[in-house]
């Protein structure tokens, strides 16, 4: 599995890249938004971390332009932010990112989102196609309480 990390943080690019290749992966760099999209383009990876706060061309800005790319639109980018707040993932994930992470990067947590990616590449959906169905399975349907204890009141 081809990951480009597009980080511009030297030590951060650096560890996750030594810690990656530990892994098995095959590594790619791009320090910044800019350059990630032209690697997007020509090393064609299977999946991006992308650093979103990055100088030149920011995390977001390149998701979108990437998406918006022929050949490589449709590759698994996960957002990597050190903003954990919910209006900070909703943005990475209107931006076209199909999933997220919060720094300090949890590496374990980030090994089995990566793994999770790649199973969900070999069924051909994309994370963002299973998160629409699970959502639309889900949509509507009452909550189930398992005991009456914890019925709200209003119930
Ligand atoms: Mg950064």
């Amino acid at each position: 599995m081809r990951i480009l990390i597009a980080e511009d943080h030297p030590d951060n690019r650096e560890m996750l890249t030594r810690r990656l290749e530990r892994r098995g992966y095959e590594v790619h760099c791009a320090e910044n938004g800019a350059i990630a999209v032209e690697m997007a383009k020509s090393c064609a990876p299977d999946l991006i971390l992308m650093d979103i706060s990055m100088p030149i061309m920011s995390g977001i800005e390149a998701t979108r332009v990437i998406r918006q790319t022929p050949d490589v639109s449709a590759v698994k980018i996960v957002a990597l932010t050190a903003h954990a707040m919910e209006s900070a993932r909703r943005e990475c994930m209107e931006a076209g990112c199909d999933d997220f992470a919060t720094k300090p990067v949890d590496f374990a947590g980030l090994v089995a989102l990566i793994e999770k990616i790649r199973g969900v590449s070999a069924l051909g959906l994309n994370a963002r196609q299973i998160r629409r169905s699970w959502l639309a399975r889900h949509q509507g349907k009452p909550r189930v309480y398992a005991n009456i204890s914890s019925w709200p009141a209003a119930y």
